[in-house]
């Protein structure tokens, strides 16, 4: 284990913070103390809860600015993608908060009695994020746990601890019991591990990639522990012949390279009906191009660099830099680990790029004959978290959203993401839904009571 991890903006490659890693001892203290706040928490009068929780939600939305800087210099994103996502953390804190009156369970008609559900909170909750999006994901899995009586112990990753650190101050600013939410920065195996496998952390909330996520599924199954798994994505963009062609090609970059195509629902297989492949390809081109590379922390930027030299790595084994290409951007020079936007026809692309995730800006176009063969395209992949429908015709887009195998999909737009409905993969993309009217409910147990009216 490494005693502490620098903190490196990716659009300059200096050094901007050093932090100290948490090892298993100091994992086990704080577990300790968090089961000492939830028990507090969880004595607390639900409307108390909720204000407080409210307050927590106006401290990050007075601070929206504050936390976008900090993602900006710690992983590069576009400030305005980075207030988005600051942004997001409020909203999720608000409409968690809404839940706490709301977490009622039922009264079930029975025989000779009467019988009670009761959701009851599950004690502490380790939630482990990844470097792509911090700060939403932190928020997805505090929120709801917090909301439903719980404590919660963030693990962010090695690469941006920064904002998770600061998100923990704003909560301690806004009258969170102390210890309630503590944010415990380290590598995966020793702090993650330690969390995991922790017999005083009742679930575990994981986001990052399928391989890790399947490890930490076998490590909780040892305590039968639950866990909610958002793992990664192939997701499909797919444009039939009937649909606003101008309208989907400009929508396209974005679904790919937002991010820098470090995002677990970037649509980077782009299925095009054979008939207007040419020309969608054509539109495309110019949207691309427009998609501006640059500083992060200038509002016109769309797009920033990769997280790190390993990640940019990591993408050119999939893809070099000199690899044929349909579409290829272009990267500012000097410092920074910045990849151009790139678009691979299938028939010259390899099977690897073609199937694995890269994570990073690539995206493979194939042609597509009919709904048929465009299904089949589409589930033809390990995993199902996201995908995109253009089409104008409304059958059309039932039929395929239906056939799809996927958890979020959305017709003539690229959106995946809305604090208020569930998001979660099929198949190897995930395990679980967050989000949504139903988040409160994942971060308890069901407690079923049943009393006698019998006389004797
Ligand atoms: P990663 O799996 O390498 O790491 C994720 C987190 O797990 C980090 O905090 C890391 O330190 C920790 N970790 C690593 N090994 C561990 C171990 N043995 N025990 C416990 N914790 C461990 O993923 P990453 O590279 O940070 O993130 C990218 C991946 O995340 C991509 O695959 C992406 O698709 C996925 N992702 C999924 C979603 C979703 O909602 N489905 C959202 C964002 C990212």
């Amino acid at each position: 284990m490494q005693d502490e991890h620098e903190v490196i903006n990716p659009a300059t490659e200096e050094t901007i913070a050093t932090v100290p890693a948490t090892g298993p001892r100091a994992v086990d203290a704080a577990v300790a103390r968090a089961a000492r706040a939830q028990e507090r928490w969880a004595a607390l009068a639900p409307a108390d809860r909720a204000r407080l929780l409210r307050r927590f939600a106006d401290a990050v939305d007075g601070a929206v600015a504050e936390l976008a800087d900090i993602e900006v210099r710690e992983a590069g994103h576009p400030v305005n993608n980075a207030r988005w996502e600051a942004g997001n953390v409020r909203d999720v804190l608000e409409y968690a908060a809404g839940g706490v009156e709301r977490l009622a369970g039922r009264q079930i008609p029975v025989a000779g009695g009467i019988d009670l559900t009761f959701h009851e909170p599950l004690g502490v909750v380790g939630v482990i994020a990844p470097w792509n999006f911090p700060l939403p994901v932190a928020g997805w899995g505090a929120a709801p746990a917090l909301a439903a009586g719980n404590a919660v112990l963030l693990k962010p990753a090695e690469t941006t601890p920064l904002t998770a650190l600061r998100l923990a101050g704003l909560a301690t600013e806004a009258g969170l019991p102390e210890d309630l939410f503590q944010v415990l920065p380290g590598d995966g195996p020793t702090t993650g591990g330690a969390l995991v496998d922790h017999p005083g952390v009742a679930k575990i909330v994981f986001t990052g990639s399928t391989a890790v996520g399947q490890q930490i599924m076998a490590r909780c199954a040892a305590q039968v522990k639950p866990v909610t798994l958002e793992l990664g994505g192939k997701s499909p963009n797919i444009v039939f012949a009937d649909a606003d062609l101008e309208r989907a090609a400009a929508a396209a970059p974005g679904s790919f390279l937002d991010n820098t195509g470090q995002d677990c629902c970037a649509r980077s297989r782009i299925l095009v009906q054979r008939q207007v492949y040419d020309r969608f390809l054509e539109l495309l081109e110019p949207a691309v191009r427009a998609f501006t590379v640059g500083d992060p922390a200038d509002p016109d930027t769309a797009m920033g660099p990769l997280i790190s030299a390993a990640q940019r790595e990591r993408v050119r084994s999939y893809v070099p830099e000199s690899a044929p290409a349909a579409i290829r951007g272009t990267v500012p020079g000097g410092k920074g680990y910045w990849y151009p936007a790139t678009v691979l026809e299938s028939r010259t692309a390899d099977e690897r790029t073609a199937t694995e995730e890269v994570f990073g800006p690539v995206a493979v176009i194939t042609p597509f004959e009919d709904e048929a063969e465009a299904v089949r395209l589409a589930n033809a992949t390990p995993y199902g978290l996201s995908g995109s429908l253009w089409t104008r015709d409304a059958g059309r887009a039932i039929r395929m959203a239906r056939a799809v195998a996927a958890g979020n999909l959305s017709v003539n737009s690229h959106s995946s993401v809305r604090y208020s409905t569930p998001f979660g993969g099929y198949k190897q993309s995930g395990l679980g839904r967050e989000l949504g009217p139903d988040a409160l409910v994942a971060f308890t147990e069901t407690k079923n009571v049943f009393i006698s009216t019998e006389e004797n």
